[in-house]
């Protein structure tokens, strides 16, 4: 593995910044690439604000919740600011862009705003504003399609944007007022990006994009996610590629095709499918009917009877009743998702939707968003109850978060899996980590599955 830049290329009495994510993977993508490029600019990372010369806060807007906590945070800055006026604050990412100058209007101890397409001149930006009090840098389209190599955490797992931006506009969301429209890297940007994470160590990537599925479409050359999955299926020490988030519009036969013909993409698609009612569908802007989603399905399945599905859904959103409710129920219990991210309908400004009344009660969301949680576990339970006894090619990925004496890894669907070490001291890495091995599933919750490594016939248990 590289070392860390933010440690190792540092001079001693280098600057500090302190960096928080909040939100998706793209902001933590967009996170390393702020790393760094301060790294090159002789910027230290450290772990608390109380010891940094700059603070900054890479921001989510999807949900109120999510700023809420932003603002928390800026609040509570105030005061060091004044005790220490040399101390920059600097705001990136969607809440930054969707709020330009307004946010230093509100904050006028935030120095820096800065939008989704500018993060990669951070040096420059904070170079500027020893002149300037303030500085909003919030245009789009000077987005850098030749980033700095991001400064990426030691792991089994590499995220790469392949894309950003969206063209949907669905009613509810401000992906397309904070990160703009949608723009594609080229393949060979992608490709040498890949070989170099897999020559630092990683054995799996991640293909990002808000609608990934669509990757290629602004190129105007014929670029497709397919493509781009074959030709990334070439490198050699990669194991494992997978993508998120896919819309449902935009899987096509060919995508379909190339996940099930190529032996290292994970079966499993992440493809939102917001709610089973046509009626609220048709509100949000998604462009499909249930009954399209439910041909997605079939055409998966018909490919790859093993797919696993996973969904998102929001409930609660304006006018949504009982009886469309009843519908999200129902399909979920028809699909059967490998598993799903429910979240309670949160009102953005500016967006199509909030001219419409946010009027299902907060109870009544929670409610329903109760309700398809606990749905889905039972559907888990089901499902992982069904894989007692089978084998999974599982890729582990570390030690397990609840209990370090045993691993973590994910299937070729996704699904959590619990394996013991291998190492009988359990002191240094484990040599299982970031290999692929056969796991008999012996047990299971309805969030994780125990198994335990299953010896090769004719060669010794891995060690
Ligand atoms: Fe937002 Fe819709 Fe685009 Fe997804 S597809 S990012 S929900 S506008």
């Amino acid at each position: 593995m590289p070392p860390d830049p933010l440690v190792s290329a540092a001079p001693a009495a280098g600057r500090r910044v302190y960096l928080e994510t909040f939100g998706c993977q793209m902001n933590s993508a967009d996170s390393d690439v702020v790393i760094a490029r301060l790294a090159e600019a002789g910027w230290r990372r450290v772990d608390g604000v109380a010891e940094a010369d700059l603070i900054l806060y890479n921001t989510c807007a999807v949900r109120d919740h999510a700023e809420a906590k932003v603002r928390g945070r800026l609040g509570a800055l105030k005061a060091l600011k004044q005790s220490r006026p040399a101390l920059r604050i600097g705001v990136m990412g969607c809440m930054a862009q969707r709020e330009k100058a307004d946010l230093i209007r509100r904050f006028p101890h935030v120095d820096l705003v800065v939008g989704t397409d500018q993060f990669a001149h951070m040096p420059q930006l904070l170079d500027r504003l020893g002149g300037e009090e303030h500085i909003v840098a919030t245009d789009f389209g000077d987005f850098e399609d030749a980033q700095p190599v991001p400064a990426r955490a030691e792991g089994v797992n590499a995220w790469v944007p392949v894309m950003r931006g969206c063209n949907y506009n669905c009613t509810y969301c401000v992906v397309p007022f904070t990160r703009g429209r949608e723009k594609s890297r080229t393949p060979a940007q992608i490709e040498d990006e890949v070989r170099r994470l897999v020559a630092a160590g990683h054995v799996q990537i991640t293909l990002l994009g808000q609608t990934v599925d669509a990757y290629g479409k602004t190129l105007g050359d014929g670029s497709t996610l397919a493509g781009l999955l074959r030709r990334l299926h070439e490198i050699p020490d990669l194991a494992r590629i997978r993508f998120v988030t896919s819309h449902p519009k935009d899987i096509t036969d060919e995508l379909l095709d190339a996940v099930a013909q190529l032996p290292k993409v994970a079966k499993h698609l992440h493809v939102p499918a917001q709610s089973g009612s046509d009626r609220i569908l048709r509100m949000m802007g998604r462009r499909y009917t249930v009954d399209d989603y439910r041909r997605f399905v079939e055409r998966a399945r018909q490919r790859m009877p093993q797919v696993e599905l996973l969904s998102d859904f929001i409930v609660g959103f304006p006018r949504e009743t009982d009886a469309d409710f009843a519908d999200t129920v129902r399909l979920m219990d028809e699909v059967r998702f490998a598993g799903a991210y429910v979240f309670m309908y949160s009102q953005r400004p500016g967006t199509a939707a909030a001219n419409l009344a946010d009027d299902v009660p907060v109870a009544v969301k929670k409610a329903r968003c109760n309700h398809l949680l606990d749905l889905q576990v039972v559907h888990q339970a089901e499902q992982h109850a069904a894989l007692h006894g089978q084998i999974l090619e599982v890729l582990v990925e570390g030690p397990s978060k609840s209990d370090p004496q045993m691993l973590h890894g994910k299937s070729l669907g996704n699904r959590n899996v619990v394996l013991p070490r291998s190492d009988a001291d359990g002191s240094a890495r484990d040599p299982l980590i970031g290999r692929i091995v056969p796991v008999r599933v012996q047990r299971s919750t309805g969030l994780t599955l125990f198994g335990e490594v299953e010896p090769v016939a004719g060669t010794p248990p891995p060690r």
